[in-house]
């Protein structure tokens, strides 16, 4: 039996792999899968335990002469179509994060290859995958068709389980290319903490928040938790938060473990931003406001004494636990 190759590119924060890499990789073995894991940061060998925990085969040390390669789109997309040619890797998958936005269009764009982002699912033996349309509306299954395939999955979506194997580590040299497009500065976003679309607990607060300084108590809770801190499009609207907190229709997708909304009322766009959250709660003063037939656990009750009621409580039991 032939195996297919399938490439993941793996994406990382302050030296870690992202956590969200493990489910995609999870997804995407089977028997008849063999995994290449692509790794740009020059490291491949410091990450062969935890990859090959989750079923990696092969770990491509993709490397450029001299020094390590830094983050440059253009450069990336080039390596990246070099070392699926060499392997003759046919299918890639990455997040759909701000890198993987920024980078997966443009290796399709290269490779001539069909592309879905934010995908929720996908079958690489009928090169099919799913993904939600119409503001959430509509579950698409979209059939490909081409010689590659590239694929960019809605951060953790997926769940991960271990599935250990041997993997073997592979350098490869790209060429050096010349770039056309220079990265001169990275900034970090408007926005405090973990990033919203790769977060695993967010909390969000709507128009009664009232206040840019009022947001303190959700930052000072989502710390507590390890969260992130959204908001709904009247509270960016009101300028109490810049749009890059906004989830929802016209804002970020979502699909954290849990998702609390604070002062939301739950609208149709605001819900087709966050609807795939595992575990939806909410805190609202008035018991038929629309998120609360939507939630799993609705707290009536004014979210100025609830929230840092919760974060007190938060701060006592893992305190009390040992677990910060
Ligand atoms: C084309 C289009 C695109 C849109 N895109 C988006 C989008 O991406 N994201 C988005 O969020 N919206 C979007 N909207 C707007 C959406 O329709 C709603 O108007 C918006 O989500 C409402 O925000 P809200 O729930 O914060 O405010 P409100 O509608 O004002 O609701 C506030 C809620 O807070 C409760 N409340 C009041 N005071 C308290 C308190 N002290 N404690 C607890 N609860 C309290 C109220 O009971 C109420 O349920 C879009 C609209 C359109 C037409």
């Amino acid at each position: 039996m032939i195996m297919k190759k399938i490439g993941i590119f793996i994406e990382f924060k302050d030296g870690e792999i992202k956590k969200a890499n493990y489910g995609m990789i999870t997804a995407a073995r089977s028997s008849d899968n063999e995994l290449y894991a692509l790794i740009l940061d020059g490291r491949g060998d410091a990450y062969k335990d935890k990859l090959q925990a989750y079923g990696v085969q092969k770990i491509i040390n993709i490397v450029q002469e001299p020094g390590r390669l830094e983050w440059n789109p253009e450069v990336f997309s080039k390596a990246i179509i070099h070392t699926m040619s060499h392997f003759g890797i046919n299918t890639l998958i990455g997040l759909t994060s701000a890198q993987g936005r920024d980078l997966l269009p443009r290796i399709a764009s290269g490779l001539d290859a069909p592309l879905v982002m934010d995908c929720v699912g996908f079958n690489f033996t009928d090169h099919t995958v799913s993904k939600y349309q119409f503001s959430g509306k509509v579950l698409a299954n979209i059939k490909l068709n081409g010689a590659h395939y590239i694929l960019g999955v809605r951060p953790n979506i997926l769940d991960a389980k271990e599935a250990p194997c041997k993997a073997e580590v592979i350098s490869h040299q790209i060429p050096d290319y010349v770039e056309r497009l220079k990265v001169k500065e990275i900034k970090q976003g408007e926005s405090r903490g973990v990033d919203l679309t790769e977060a695993e607990i967010i909390i969000s607060g709507g128009r009664p928040m009232k206040s840019t300084k009022n947001f303190d108590i959700l930052y000072e809770c989502a710390e507590v938790m390890g969260a992130a801190v959204g908001a709904s499009r009247a509270a960016v609207d009101a300028g109490y938060v810049p749009h890059s907190m906004q989830v929802g229709q016209t804002g970020a997708t979502v699909s954290p473990r849990l998702y609390i909304a604070c002062g939301i009322q739950g609208a149709i766009q605001h819900f087709a931003g966050m609807k795939t959250s595992g575990l939806i709660a909410a805190v609202n003063i008035d018991p038929n406001a629309p998120i609360m037939k939507k939630c799993d656990y609705g707290i009536v009750g004014d979210l100025f004494e609830i929230v840092p009621m919760l974060t007190k409580q938060l701060r006592e039991v893992l305190n009390r636990t040992n677990l910060k």
